[in-house]
């Protein structure tokens, strides 16, 4: 391979705010370095780093330069060069994943060097330095994203829902890829058939220029990239949380900030729920918003900068609780040992089979109706969907705003799903109008929800209304099969905690202690329930991550007796 020319520009020269992108740091921060490295000479053509490496040091200029190098076809290209003060590196130095750039020594001098765990000591250690590196780190990656700095080739298609699963779960990974669309592109059927595949195969990922994945599930691609290879599923841990939506998420920042060893278990990707919102309006301390996917990013990020170990793409089967210690099965894995466990798997919401539905949720469709949604239905026709309590308290509280409130209800009638009272309030009400044997069919609008359609069953007339709300409260089915007969469920299947668990769920369980269980203990000692999952949750990013930070905090007195 040919190294580049000393007159190419580098690709970071183009960037924008290079001062946050590369900082320089100054002689005191350097100084601190020494605590937490080794000095040592570099020669010139060295090769620091190679693309696909598992070990990846990290370094500081002291002199001379270091140049971060992509392979290219017949070459390589300069992405930039690093020289007296400035570091090599970004996230992946966080989360131990192999490189997907190569570092070479252009002209010799000196450097410190930092293997990754005495770069994560120091980034916990030392909040100056921590600013600066996890912030350049972040920004790095967002640049190797957005210039498709990566390992990955995927070939698809927007007609393909594997497309769709494939290229979210790369993105919600923060993994750079380059898309090739096969409807779009000239240089998808040269890929094709260089890689001896078909259209029939998409959506084809090529991993790190020549491992070709077909129609590849989310578990072999984490594979292939090595997502999960530097953890040692083998220890056992003090606390293994399982799902990284933001309840889990908060739960290990707190508890690896906290000293514990955690270990996290995604079945699909970190963020959960909410990493799929397009913007979270009501979270403490965003007061214009922020998407999902950031918010989660960061407390993924976070979550890594602290020593939680979090595995994606592996999935809790089973648990475990007999004895003193707990055993996570896991999806094509050892069973995961450990001290304490927090259950952080979630709900998924009933969704009626619209096929544009996730189009328009965030934008006229919603899962919930708080004072929130309330204020965007003033003097609005709103459509409620559902024919439990959940929709009845939906319609009845967005009455209270709206101009007209439409209940669609499958069934028959009301008295069999819903409270006698919310009926009666429904009846009541002059704003709801009751449409029994009905079911929303189509949703319709340019980026936000204008109108919808419903279908009356008994005479298949469909009604066409411009309603730009509608309220999905067809209820949540929490992710607890996993738990088969381990801890006390209620009777929807949410995990019964602390107060809600009755005497006869404890002796059931045989609870072996005098204390009583604690706030977020379920029917086990040492195991916890927090978020969407656990039984009279508020379902709420902030509540998610409130009670998974709390739920540390019980963890802690649990391994301490
Ligand atoms: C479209 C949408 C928009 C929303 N908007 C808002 C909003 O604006 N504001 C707000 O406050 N709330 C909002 N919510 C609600 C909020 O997202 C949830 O209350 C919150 O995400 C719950 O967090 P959680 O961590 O308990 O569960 P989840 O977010 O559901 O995360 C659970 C995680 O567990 C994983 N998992 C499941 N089973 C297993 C298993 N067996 N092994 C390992 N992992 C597993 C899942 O893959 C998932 O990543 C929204 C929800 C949706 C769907």
């Amino acid at each position: 391979m040919n190294a580049p020319d000393s007159s190419q520009t580098p690709l970071a020269a183009a960037l924008p705010h290079p001062e946050r992108l590369f900082p320089t740091l100054t002689p005191q921060q350097m100084s601190r370095l020494t605590a937490h490295g080794r000095r040592r000479q570099t020669i010139r053509g060295e090769m620091l780093v190679d693309v696909g490496d598992r070990i990846v040091p990290f370094y500081v200029v002291v002199s001379g330069e270091i140049q971060v190098l992509r392979p290219s076809e017949g070459g390589e290209t300069l992405i930039v060069g690093h020289r007296a003060g400035q570091f090599t590196g970004e996230s992946n130095m966080i989360s131990g994943r192999r490189s997907i750039a190569r570092l070479r020594v252009s002209e010799p001098g000196e450097v410190f060097e930092l293997k990754r765990e005495q770069l994560l000591d120091l980034v916990q250690t030392d909040a100056e330095l921590s600013e600066i590196l996890m912030r350049s780190f972040i920004l790095r990656r967002l640049e190797m994203i957005a210039h498709d700095l990566g390992d990955v080739v995927v070939i698809g298609s927007a007609h393909s829902a594997g497309t769709l699963r494939v290229k979210e779960f790369l993105t919600r990974n923060g993994h750079p890829f380059h898309y090739v669309d096969l409807d779009r592109d000239q240089e998808a059927q040269e890929l094709l058939d260089r890689f001896h595949v078909s259209v029939l195969d998409v959506p084809v990922l090529i991993c790190r220029g020549d491992a070709v994945l077909r129609n590849p599930t989310n578990a072999q691609i984490a594979d292939c990239l090595g997502f999960n290879e530097d953890i040692d599923q083998t220890r056992v841990s003090d606390l293994v949380i399982v799902g990284a939506g933001p309840a889990g998420l908060a739960a290990a920042v707190y508890g690896a900030s906290e000293g514990l060893d955690v270990l996290v278990l995604e079945s699909n990707v970190p963020g959960g729920q909410a990493g799929s919102s397009s913007r979270i309006e009501n979270y403490l301390g965003f007061p214009t918003g922020i998407s999902g996917l950031e918010l989660t990013g960061r407390a993924y990020t976070q979550a890594l900068k602290f020593g939680a170990r979090v595995m994606v793409a592996k999935g809790a089967t089973s648990l475990s609780c007999d004895g003193q210690r707990y055993t996570v099965e896991i999806d094509g894995g050892p069973p995961i040992r450990t001290r304490a466990v927090i259950i952080a798997t979630g709900a998924e919401y009933r969704k009626p089979a619209l096929e544009n539905l996730s189009a328009f949720e965030g934008a006229g469709v919603h899962y919930g109706a708080t004072p929130m949604e309330a204020q965007l239905c003033i003097d609005q026709e709103v459509a409620v969907v559902g024919g439990g309590n959940s929709a009845g308290q939906a319609a009845v509280f967005l009455a209270q705003t709206a101009s007209r409130v439409y209940m669609l209800c499958r069934g028959d009638g009301l008295a069999d799903t819903m409270s006698r009272y919310l009926i009666r309030r429904i009846e009541e009400s002059s704003k709801i109008v009751l449409r029994m044997r009905t079911q929303i069919v189509a949703l319709n609008g340019n980026g936000q929800l204008e109108r919808i359609g419903w279908r009356d069953d008994r005479t298949g007339e469909v009604e066409t209304h411009d309603i730009r709300r509608v309220f999905m409260m067809t209820g949540a089915i929490p992710n607890t099969r996993w738990l088969a007969g381990c801890v006390a469920l209620d009777e929807k299947e949410f995990v019964k905690t602390g107060p809600d668990l009755s005497q006869d769920d404890l002796a059931a369980a045989g609870w072996p202690l005098t204390r009583p269980p604690y706030l977020l203990e379920t029917s086990r000692p040492g195991i916890f329930a927090v978020g969407d999952v656990r039984c009279g949750n508020i379902k709420r990013v902030a509540s998610a991550v409130g009670e998974g930070s709390i739920a540390v905090a019980f963890a802690h007195q649990v391994l301490h007796q």
